[in-house]
Order: structure tokens, then C-alpha cells, then sequence
């Protein structure tokens, strides 16, 4: 059996959510935006977002992203920019949407798209951009600034934020995506900080936007109930915004609780020294919703077999995202820049366990795992 899964998803239990769903049975209001929707959305846009803005719900980040990416686009475009270190998602969203994934290297410090990279092609390839969809690595605080300027440009950002509901960025900065003019997508899936089963988030600062995504979630339906825009069901339905509605009260501590765990594997991994011996960290700042805790093992060995070494312990460890996407087969095909950090970073990254009711006798048992 093993003594350390990777993941431990623990929602939010029933007598925190059974009053709502009484609701829904006075109410016999079962999707289509209703009641407990609308409370969680008005909730998360002032508690979140200071109100500024607008946000709507999804049944699953990946057809919010497509939706984001089919209302953003230019429609003279074809190019979809990306990084390949991401979630497979990210660019099957970008095909489900008519375009081709055009893969990006990273940094080696954030593992966030490289920026230098990016405003080469952004001259290169011009009006064949249709959109430039960057990830923010693990529920990272990305920053924004850049990517604010590049769609101001006219060159529209969709910001696959699928880990990042909950991080906040640097004193007084507020929550991850606040005031972006582009759309933010994040993920309500089980394995994510906010895991709700499976949902998702879309938030914007332009109001109008998400008016215009909300209506394609419904079918592309008018007030008259007469499809205009190309659309689809993309709708939560009211029991999953019930489980949305009463994980907000526990989040905070959910978010404490998580931070504390990867404070004690930074600790642990001091105190082995392996810091010293070639192990990396994510450089990060602000405050994270940490989904797992990921790490490079040193250059020159290999991830695979730290994972083996970790299973014959019973821990169980993965390597997101290895392969990267331009290493499967559905995308072997996209052109891409050099991609030598997603390549370096796709033989060492090993995704090592983090769930909240883990305590430091784990992490200390994981850290050990790794050393022996
Ligand atoms: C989880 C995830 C998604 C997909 O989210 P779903 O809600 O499961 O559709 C997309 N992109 C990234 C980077 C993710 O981690």
C-alpha cells in the first residue's frame, strides 16, 4: 500500500454544504446561472477582487479556456503562443479553437514563458498571432505587467491561471489576475487549491468581456433566447457552485495550511543541504496556493529515478510536465523556439506530495526518501 500518495484531495465535507443543497431543493433550480451561482460569483468579485471587474463561473477550466480563447482572438490569425511547460489544456483549448499551439521556452528560475523569446515572435510573426495564452507555473504569481502591455498592444492575453485561485501577490497587491484586462482562467478541479470536483473561474476587468463569455457558456444565447454568438454549455451547475460557496469559508485556512507544508519541505531540504547539492526550488513571490510541491533535481540525473527510489519507499511522486507538450504526440507537430529549459526542466522535475492533512513526519519522510 502506499504510505504517501501524491495527492489527498479533501473537499469540503457535507454539514458544510448540506444547507445549500436543501436550497436547491426548495428552490428546484438545478444550473443556468442560478441563485447559489450568483452568490459565489458576487462573493469571490468582493472578496477577491475588490469589486473590480467581473467574473464568471465554468464547469472545467479547459472549456473556459476555450471559451476565453474563441472570444479573445484576432480573427485573422492562427498562431496560438505558449509556453510548452504547461498542462496538455492549454493547447488543446488553442486547437479546439481552430488554432496551432506555437511553443515558447521558459526561465530557469520561475518557469514562466520567456519573455525575451516572446516579443521576438510578437515581431516576427505579426498579424499571425491570434492570441498569446502564458501559464503562470504551479499557481505562481506571474507578473502581469508585460503581459497588460502586450494586449493593450492588440494582441489579446488569456492567462492559464489554472493553480492559481488563492495566490496573492506582493504586500497590498491584491489577489493573482486583479485588474487584468485580459481574461484569467483558473481551475476548480479536485487536485487544485480550490477543489470543488470539477468547475472553474473566469475573471477579467473588463466587464464586457465576460457579459460576452457568459452568453457563449450559455449556448451563445440573447436575452431572447436566440443564439448570436458561437457558443456552448459551459455552465456549473448549482450543486457545484454549492460546494464552491461553502469551500469559501474554509479556503483561508486551506491556503495556511498548504503554505505551511511546502515552508517545512524548504526547511527540510536546508537542512539536507540538497540546495547546495543541485536541487532547485520555483522562484516565486507573493503568497501561493501551492497545488503540490515541485522541485529540479540536480543536472545530470534524472527524475525517473528518484521517482523509483521514492515508490520502493512507498511515497508516491509525478513529473508534471513531463513530457512537455511539444514531447506528445498530439503536438510533435507545432512549431516551437528552442526549447533547451523546458527539455533540462523536463528531465528533472519531480512533483513531490503536498495534501493538508499531511504533517512534518511526512515531508521529513518524503525529504529522506529522496536522499537515500
Ligand atoms: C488543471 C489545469 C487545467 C485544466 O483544468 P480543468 O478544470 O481540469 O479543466 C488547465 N491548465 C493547467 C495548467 C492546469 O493545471
Amino acid at each position: 500500500m502506499t504510505k504517501i500518495p501524491f495527492l489527498r484531495p479533501n473537499l469540503v465535507k457535507r454539514e458544510e454544504f448540506s444547507q445549500y443543497f436543501s436550497e436547491i431543493e426548495e428552490s428546484r433550480i438545478y444550473s443556468n446561472y442560478g441563485p447559489i451561482n450568483t452568490r459565489f460569483e458576487s462573493r469571490v468579485l468582493n472578496e477577491y477582487f475588490d469589486n473590480i471587474g467581473a467574473v464568471t463561473t465554468v464547469n472545467n477550466a479547459t472549456i473556459g479556456l476555450m471559451l476565453a480563447i474563441s472570444k479573445c482572438k484576432r480573427s485573422k490569425g492562427k498562431y496560438a503562443l505558449m509556453p510548452s511547460f504547461t498542462f496538455a489544456a492549454t493547447p488543446l483549448a488553442a486547437m479546439w479553437c481552430g488554432l496551432e499551439p506555437y511553443f515558447i521556452d521558459i526561465y530557469s528560475d520561475d518557469w514562466c514563458m520567456n519573455k525575451e523569446l516572446l516579443s521576438d515572435l510578437l515581431k516576427r510573426l505579426g498579424d499571425q498571432i491570434a492570441i498569446v495564452i502564458p501559464y503562470a507555473t504551479f499557481g505562481t504569481n506571474l507578473d502581469l505587467r508585460y503581459y497588460r502591455e502586450i494586449h493593450e498592444s492588440g494582441i489579446p492575453v488569456v492567462v492559464d491561471a489554472a493553480a492559481s485561485f488563492g495566490t496573492m501577490g506582493d504586500k497590498g497587491k491584491g489577489h493573482f489576475g486583479k485588474n487584468f484586462p485580459g481574461i484569467v482562467v483558473f481551475s476548480f478541479h479536485a487536485t487544485k487549491s480550490f477543489g470543488i470536483g470539477e468547475g472553474g473561474l473566469l475573471y477579467s476587468a473588463n466587464i464586457k468581456l465576460i457579459r460576452k463569455i457568459r452568453q457563449a457558456a450559455n449556448f451563445g444565447f440573447s436575452i431572447e433566447r436566440e443564439s448570436t454568438l458561437q457558443g456552448l454549455n459551459g455552465k456549473m451547475s448549482e450543486y457545484s457552485a454549492a460546494i464552491a460557496l461553502s469551500t469559501l469559508k474554509v479556503f483561508p485556512q486551506k491556503l495556511k495550511t498548504r503554505m505551511k507544508i511546502h515552508q517545512w519541505y524548504l526547511e527540510k531540504l536546508n537542512q539536507k543541504k540538497l540546495l547546495e547539492k543541485g536541487w532547485h526550488v520555483q522562484k516565486t513571490n507573493g503568497k501561493i496556493a501551492y497545488q503540490f510541491m515541485p522541485a529540479l533535481c540536480p543536472e545530470g540525473q534524472s527524475n525517473i529515478d528518484f521517482i523509483q527510489r521514492l515508490a520502493n519507499k512507498k511515497i508516491e511522486a509525478r513529473t508534471y510536465f513531463s513530457p512537455a507538450c511539444h514531447q506528445q504526440s498530439q503536438f510533435k507537430s507545432c512549431p516551437h523556439t528552442s526549447l533547451f529549459v523546458t527539455e533540462n526542466l523536463s528531465k528533472r522535475i519531480i512533483s513531490l506530495p503536498l495534501w493538508e492533512e499531511m504533517d512534518l513526519n511526512h515531508v521529513i519522510f518524503v525529504i529522506e526518501g529522496i536522499c537515500d
